[in-house]
């Protein structure tokens, strides 16, 4: 009698081992940088550099608060670069991302939108500035945007078991920001 061995056959690759297509687009201190915005909508959470790395905030229970680390808030949009028209998420601080935030709440479209961004001091963790202007591509010809918390969480290695990091869909809670922002620019100019 023959045993046939079974394979555990499954719809998607365990999250430690996928491998996101999309890059994290973070701006450096040299160089302007042009991406089109595909995402209708922001996202952002606070973020903590501990242990060498990014690694989102995660409510009730954070060992890098527990080891007094500070947080940083970060906005995030699905967006291609202009240039080469690789898809990515845009990292972006405080401050641009409240005028992204701003325009969604006026009901003033982002997707499709040209974002040019620098950081005028030319250092890695100076203000980012950036600056929108109308795209040519009309919406229904650009790609629709990818899952941006999706993405995140495998850039991040939240996995389903964790506690899943808390981020704000601006669209709804855009006062939220602008508290953040508030007397405070979010980037620290060195
Ligand atoms: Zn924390």
């Amino acid at each position: 009698m023959v045993f046939e061995r079974k394979i555990a056959w499954e719809n998607e690759p365990p999250i430690n081992d996928a491998i996101s297509p999309y890059d994290l687009f973070r701006i450096p201190g040299r160089g302007t940088y042009n991406f089109i915005i595909l995402s209708r909508q922001l996202h952002g959470c606070k973020l903590h550099y501990f242990k060498g790395r990014s690694i989102p905030h995660t409510e009730g229970g954070c060992e890098a608060c527990e080891n007094k680390n500070e947080t940083r808030w970060r906005g995030y949009l699905a967006v291609c670069n202009a240039s080469n028209f690789k898809q990515g998420i845009l990292e972006l601080t405080a401050v641009p991302a409240a005028q992204i935030a701003e325009k969604i709440k006026l009901n003033e479209p982002i997707r499709g939108k040209i974002a040019t961004l620098h950081r005028p001091s030319g250092k890695p963790n100076g203000r980012i500035q950036l600056d929108l202007r109308p795209g040519k591509i009309p919406d229904k010809e650009l790609p629709e945007p990818f899952n941006v918390i999706a993405t995140l969480k495998k850039i991040w290695n939240v996995q389903d078991h964790m506690r899943t990091p808390h981020v704000l869909d601006i669209g709804v809670r855009s006062t939220t920001i602008e508290k953040l922002t508030g007397g405070n620019n979010g980037s620290r100019k060195s």
